[in-house]
């Protein structure tokens, strides 16, 4: 089930989905982000029947991925982004 962070307003909708089924907790993405956006947590905040770890959006960068993200955008087009590169499970998406 994909876990959404992010948020739209009037330039657009700025959304970081994480594929909870896939993601395995190994925390390649955080080592890999340069503006610190993810974190492994124990329990999922959305399923208190998961007993893996896995990674979510900082609470305190939900509402500013744009900008935070905004350092890896320009290089989208020439290459993966780092977080997207870094995990193999292939759980991370971004919306724009
Ligand atoms: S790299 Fe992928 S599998 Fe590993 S913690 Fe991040 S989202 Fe989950
Ligand atoms: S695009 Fe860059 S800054 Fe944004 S979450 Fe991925 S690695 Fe981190």
């Amino acid at each position: 089930m994909p876990a959404t962070y992010g948020y739209s307003n009037g330039s657009g909708s700025y959304f970081i989905a994480i594929d909870t089924e896939k993601c395995n907790g190994c925390g390649d993405c955080v080592a890999a982000c340069p503006a610190n956006v993810f974190e492994v947590v124990d329990e999922d905040p959305n399923d208190p029947f998961r007993e893996d770890p896995l990674v979510i959006v900082r609470q305190d960068k939900n509402n500013k991925v744009k900008y935070e993200c905004n350092p890896c955008k320009p290089l989208s087009d020439e290459r993966p982004l780092p977080c997207v590169q870094a995990c193999k499970a292939g759980a991370i998406s971004h919306s724009w």
